[in-house]
Formats: structure tokens, sequence, C-alpha cells
């Protein structure tokens, strides 16, 4: 079966008043959005309520983060159970940003990727290499090493609730972004890891979307590259051009 198109808007910790946000909500229930692409936004959290009652029914919302405990003392964080709850059907996990600055390893990851399946979430789960490690010619070995800690924790069946989001760290925020040769070339290692690592089947099923200075410039290229499955966009998920972005299959 055709995979199918995924385009994710990661707003991050933008825009700072919940009224620019409707308005980027409102941005995209103005627009004519390819009814054959999945999109999803995952504004900041504390934005995920107002969106859900004001966003139009097609583009699900993802949080950019959440625990790996059901509840609990843990100050300032979200549980998979209270996003639920809330009608939130996806989670991003493992973005390089939560990786970096707050220290989250590959086996903190999974296990929030494991506590966020069992509630029932989809899981956008982020990897990918810094610039040295790709000039260093490690970019499969730590995407690798990224994906065996969840794949050492999920269950093949698992999968069909996740999607793969391949994002170099040198492309994320940095107006550099992956060559569409780079791209397809990574995404059908990882798949390649798939197959060896769980079935055929789920490498085949599986979404594996690029993320990295995705803009209306430069996605229609990346998107006819055939091991890539849509996208994860950052700065331009919060202009205009993010429907173009959507609609690059069109
Ligand atoms: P960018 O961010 O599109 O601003 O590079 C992508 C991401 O971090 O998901």
């Amino acid at each position: 079966m055709a995979r199918q198109f995924f385009v994710g808007g990661n707003f991050k910790m933008n825009p700072n008043t919940k009224e620019q946000s409707l308005a980027l909500a409102a941005a995209l229930n103005d627009a004519q959005l390819d009814p054959a692409t999945e999109v999803v936004i995952a504004p900041p959290s504390l934005y995920l309520l107002p969106l859900k009652e004001k966003l139009r029914k097609d583009v699900q919302l993802a949080a950019q983060n959440a625990y790996f405990k059901v509840s609990g003392a843990f100050t300032g964080e979200i549980s998979p159970a209270q996003l639920v709850d809330a009608g939130v059907p996806y989670v991003i996990l493992g973005h390089s940003e939560r990786r970096t600055l707050f220290h989250e390893t590959s086996e903190i990851v999974a296990q929030k990727t494991r506590v966020a399946l069992d509630a029932s979430l989809n899981v956008i789960l982020c990897i990918g290499e810094t610039l040295e490690q790709r000039e260093g010619g490690k970019t499969s070995e730590v995407c690798e090493a990224q994906l065996k800690a969840a794949v050492a924790v999920l269950k093949p069946e698992d999968w069909s609730k996740i999607v793969v989001a391949y994002e170099p760290v040198w492309a994320i925020g940095t107006g550099k972004v992956a060559t569409s040769a780079q791209a397809q070339e990574t995404h059908a290692d990882i798949r390649s890891f798939l197959s060896k690592a769980i079935s055929p089947a789920v490498a085949a099923a599986t979404r594996i979307i690029y993320g990295g200075s995705v803009t209306a410039a430069n996605c229609k290229e990346l998107s006819t590259q055939p091991d890539v499955d849509g996208f994860l966009v950052g700065g331009a998920s919060l202009k205009p051009e993010f429907v173009n972005i959507i609609n690059a299959k069109k």
C-alpha cells in the first residue's frame, strides 16, 4: 500500500501569544490543502486546547514532547494520558533540540515512545546526525543507533503508529537544507535498517519524513524522492509558505 504523504508543522516555542497561534490556525482553515496529505501541527502545549477548538478537523494536533510516566510528582511535565484526554493524537519525541538542550538520550526517547504508544498516541520519532558525524561518515550508524533503542522496546505492530522524522542537526534552523540526493540516500538507509531490524513489511509501510530547513522553494524536489514520505517543518510552518509545503505533491 502506498504510504500517505505526511507534513508536520513544529512551531517550537513560537508564537508568543494565543492570538498569533490562533491566526496560524485560521490561515490553515482558510487554505486549500491537498486532501491526500496528512497534516499535523505542533504548537506549544499551552495552545493545544484553544487550537483544538478552532482548527479544521482534517488538520491534527501534536504535542512537542511528553513524559515517560503516566502521572505523579514530575513538576513541569505533561503525560501522554493527559494529551489523549485533551484530544491530541500525536506527540513529537526525540527532537534534536530535546536531545541536545535537554539531554534526552536515545533510551529516554525510546521509553517516552513506549509510554506514548501505550496511551494510544501516535509518535513522530526524530533522529538525525550532527555535521561532525556526517563529515565523519557516521550518518547511518548514528541514525541506526537512535532507532535501535526504540526497536528494543517496541513490537512490530507498534510501528504503524510511528512516523520517523529524519532531521540532520546541521540542517535544522540553519537554512542549509539536505540535497534531495542526501535525503534520499539516508531515508533509503533508514528503511533498509527497519527492514533488517523489524521486517520488510514494517519498512515498506513506515513513513520516513525529512526535516531541516524545508521551504516552499525546496519541498517539491525533495518530495519527488521515492523514500521521502513528507516533511517536519520548523521555521516555515509559521509562515504562509507552509501551505505550499503541505501541497508539495499537488
Ligand atoms: P526548521 O526546523 O524547518 O526550522 O529547520 C525543523 C525542525 O526542527 O523540525
